[in-house]
């Protein structure tokens, strides 16, 4: 498609901002009047740009573009790829950051202590290489698509989001800041600026397990997220998430409550009561993909299969 882009330099605070117009000659997808592109490097002036222009947020743009199927963005568009701090993995206060612009790729780069490897695992699942070195965490969780694989995986580490805007920043846990599907509660002045965990979640072994229609490149049909610590042959801590089965993914408080204090060697007569128990807190939905029914059946399944094989590999 031939188009121009002209190019000049915002000053706001700190380092220039660069702010493209494009212009299309062959059609009109390009609105010259309307189309503005921010790619700040400072928080600060994303955030003022949030407040006076309520821009369309894009990070890997790996949702946008299949969500939107238009030809070109229209309207202002605030590109988040270069704020500081926004992207890499750091310790601070006891609590692992990811920026909210890290990318599943460096995610399935850092080293990262074994309670993270569901969320290795769910990164690796992520579409192919190239919508793992594009698309980001944050743009996971702004989707807040049911079936989005990293949910169930940051709720079981126990993931809060940190959400700012101009003056102000607050923080909520990950299950309130989903609503619903694809539902959040990010307000239209305010972004994702990272995802915490604490930690005491950060303890553990954990596993992540996804059912979909074929083996890659496919849209879960249910999925679980478990870490588990076992000391001396008990089950010291629990956290099950299920996603893909719900509006949102579930915690499985029960079925945790239940398997704390559990011996290893006790872990399979629980499975008659477990697994009615996982498949008894989904409310899924009948779809191209599968019908309700069998998503609950797979949930517990897949779920109770992720704590026997880490059972094992605790034993
Ligand atoms: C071929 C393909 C396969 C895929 N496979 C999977 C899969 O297996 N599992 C899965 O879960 N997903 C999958 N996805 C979806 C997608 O890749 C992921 O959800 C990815 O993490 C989105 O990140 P992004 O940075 O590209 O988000 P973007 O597309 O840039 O943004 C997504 C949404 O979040 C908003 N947003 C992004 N960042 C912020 C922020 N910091 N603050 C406020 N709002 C923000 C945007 O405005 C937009 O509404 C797939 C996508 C494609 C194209």
């Amino acid at each position: 498609m031939a188009s121009t882009a002209c190019l000049c330099q915002l000053t706001l605070s700190g380092p220039p901002c660069t702010v493209y117009w494009y212009t299309n000659e062959i059609g009109n997808e390009f609105n010259r009047e309307t189309m503005t592109y921010l790619r700040p490097h400072l928080l600060e002036d994303a955030l003022q740009w949030m407040a006076t222009k309520r821009p369309l947020v894009m990070a890997g743009c790996t949702d946008i573009y299949p969500t939107t199927q238009a030809p070109s963005l229209d309207g202002p568009l605030l590109d988040i790829t270069a704020l500081e701090g926004l992207r890499g993995i750091t310790m601070a206060d006891g609590w692992r950051r990811f920026g909210a612009a890290t990318t599943w790729d460096d995610v399935l780069q850092a080293d990262l202590p074994p309670s993270y490897r569901m969320l290795k695992q769910a990164a690796r699942e992520i579409g192919a290489v190239q919508i793992q070195v594009s698309g980001t965490i944050g743009g996971n969780l702004c989707t807040a698509s049911p079936a989005a694989d990293s949910v169930p995986c940051l709720m079981a580490l126990d993931a809060e989001v940190e959400l700012a805007s101009v003056g102000s920043s607050r923080r909520l846990p990950l299950a309130e800041f989903l609503t619903g599907p694809r539902q959040t509660a990010l307000r239209p002045d305010e972004l994702l600026v990272a995802i915490h965990v604490p930690s005491h979640a950060e303890a553990g072994l954990s596993g992540f397990a996804k059912l979909g229609a074929r083996r890659y490149l496919v849209i879960s049909i249910a999925m679980a997220a478990v870490r588990l610590v076992v000391e001396d042959g008990r089950i010291a801590d629990a956290a099950v998430s299920i996603g893909a089965c719900a509006p949102v993914a579930v915690r499985q408080t029960g079925l945790e409550s239940r398997l704390v204090g559990s011996r290893l060697a006790e872990i399979d007569a629980l499975a008659v009561e477990a697994m009615p128990m996982i498949a008894d807190s989904l409310s899924p939905i009948d779809d191209v993909r599968a019908s309700a029914g069998y998503r609950r059946m797979a949930a517990a399944e897949l779920a109770w299969r992720r704590i026997r094989s880490l059972c094992g590999e605790a034993a």
